[in-house]
């Protein structure tokens, strides 16, 4: 089966439930990492089209008539979308595939459900904005009643990265107009296209004008306009440690509300009783899959001594297996990297670890030739200390380390400046729990690694980020407790 080129989506800005040039007509490429050729050009934003979008986005929430509805028709809305989403897969698929580099493959069985997935789960959401009876502890009962309500959090300013475009947007978009907000969505430059057409959908499934706007362009211009704007009550971050540290500094200035799910450099720990296959099978996963580029990558590997040689030669030959190809050819299973620059980061920090003495045990160089690809590559007689250790490389390079001692490895996975997620693979289920407690991490994931669900909170410990988004935590993300007093 062979994938047909897709349709492109608008490639403007969505403001007030309008398609807008930028105010300056300034537009950006992008480009397909398969072949480095552009794609199309789309138009690019700056303070001036983002502070339209704001006056929309408050204008809508203020005067609407999405926050005042009864909840369950935004939960109706936000079902449609899901349904939406669905009925367009493969072409969403193809999208991402054609935009990202990612394999077609992947972005049917992963980025496309998901994110229905998450639409339909927060529609359940809209319907349980619930706050409390709170009994007074010092007053005499029955004079008084209290409680507490949720309210919308507002106007949010919703910034995702290039590496799961439209599930990140989906992420994002999905439980702020589940709780009444109104958002400006900011898609990375390298990946403008999923998101202009989950906007489209969004529009065509009923979400009023002005109640969720897009905003393409340069992070440091339209994304940095958006974090400044006195009249955005929240910013929701995804994207590296170093922009959310930014985000940070900036939105300090008006106090936003800020989450951020931010970089990580999450340990795989196999023991020496792990069923190995699945272990195998599990960590090539936790690295390959979308090329390393994915926030909770297993890129730090430890195994138990006892099993050590083998399971690096096993992987090793998984790794090489894997065949490399363009996204858009439905047997790729490696694609390429997002953007030239992403193939040289990669390709630097892997000559960083030869000069500091890690040996190359498969991979270790570019494909050649057009197109942004990288081979998948394991590191191994690494130092703790390493920079190939301790840095995120948001590309295909493990690196692989051998332990004796259970505290010993617990200690190796919490030394890091990260705290995203981390994999534990062993038969043994006390073991299992007590390091699943000892370790620093948003997320442990037991003989399975990267398993995401809209119900789970999600998010990270340390420069991982602030706050969790999904589950029951999207409330916190998206609403501010009111509480409410009466003398009666
Ligand atoms: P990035 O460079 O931080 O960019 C993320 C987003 O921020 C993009 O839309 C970017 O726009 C924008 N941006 C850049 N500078 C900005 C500024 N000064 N003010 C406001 N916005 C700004 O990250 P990336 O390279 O796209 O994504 C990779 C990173 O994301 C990795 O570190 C990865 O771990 C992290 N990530 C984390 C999670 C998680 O859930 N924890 C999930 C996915 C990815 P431009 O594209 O125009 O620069
Ligand atoms: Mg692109």
């Amino acid at each position: 089966m062979s994938t047909p080129t897709p349709q492109l989506p608008p490639l403007k800005l969505f403001i007030n439930g309008e398609w807008v040039d930028a105010r300056s007509g300034a537009t950006l490429s992008t480009v397909n990492p398969a072949t480095g050729q552009p794609i199309a050009q789309v138009a690019s934003a700056d303070a001036q089209d983002v502070d339209l979008a704001v006056r929309s986005a408050r204008a809508a929430f203020e005067k609407g008539p999405w926050a005042k509805a009864p909840p369950m028709a935004r939960s109706r809305v936000l079902t449609r979308i899901a349904d939406m989403i669905e009925a367009r897969g493969e072409e969403l698929a193809a999208l991402e595939s054609l935009d990202n580099g990612k394999p077609v493959s992947a972005a049917r069985m992963a980025d496309i459900p998901s994110a229905a997935n998450v639409f339909r789960y927060m529609a359940g959401w809209a319907t349980r904005m619930e706050g409390e009876q709170l009994p007074l502890a010092g007053r005499p009962q029955g004079q008084f009643l209290a409680y507490t309500q949720r309210d919308p959090m507002g106007v949010v300013g919703q910034i995702v990265p290039w590496n799961f475009p439209l599930l990140m947007a989906a992420w994002k978009v999905a439980p702020a107009l589940a709780f009444g907000c109104a958002s400006i969505l900011k898609p990375a430059e390298q990946t403008p296209l999923t998101a202009a057409a989950l906007v489209a959908i969004a529009h065509e499934a009923g979400v009023p004008p002005g109640q969720l706007n897009l905003i393409q362009g340069l992070g440091h211009s339209s994304g940095a306009a958006i974090v400044a704007h006195p009249d955005v009550d929240k910013i929701a971050f995804t994207g590296s440690t170093e922009v959310g540290k930014m985000i940070v500094r900036s939105g300090s200035d008006t106090l936003k509300r800020i989450s951020l799910e931010l970089g990580g450099k999450s340990p795989v720990i196999v023991m020496g009783d792990a069923d190995l296959d699945a272990a195998v099978k599990g960590a090539a996963h936790a690295i390959f899959f979308n090329q390393g580029q994915v926030c909770t990558a297993g890129s730090r590997l430890y195994v138990h001594e006892s099993i050590y040689d083998k399971f690096v030669e096993r992987l090793v030959a998984v790794a090489s297996a894997l065949k490399i190809g363009p996204g858009l050819d439905p047997d790729t299973q490696i694609g390429p990297l997002v953007s030239d620059e992403q193939l040289r980061r990669v390709a630097g920090y892997v000559d960083i670890g030869r000069k500091e003495g890690a040996g190359v045990a498969v991979g270790g160089e570019a494909v050649g030739g057009a197109g942004y690809f990288y081979r998948p590559t394991i590191l191994t007689d690494v130092r703790q200390s390493m920079r190939v250790v301790q840095e995120e490389i948001f590309g295909p390079v493990l690196v692989a380390t051998r332990f004796k001692e259970v505290d010993e490895v617990v200690a190796h996975a919490n030394n890091s400046i990260y705290g995203l997620a981390a994999s534990i693979w062993t038969r043994d289920v006390s073991r299992a729990h007590a390091v699943a407690r000892a370790v620093q991490a948003g997320t442990v994931w037991i003989n399975c690694h990267h398993v995401m669900d809209a119900a789970m909170p999600f998010g990270g410990y340390k420069e991982s980020g602030w706050g969790r988004e999904m589950g029951s935590a999207a409330l916190e993300m998206y609403t501010e407790p009111k509480t409410v007093c009466i003398q009666l």
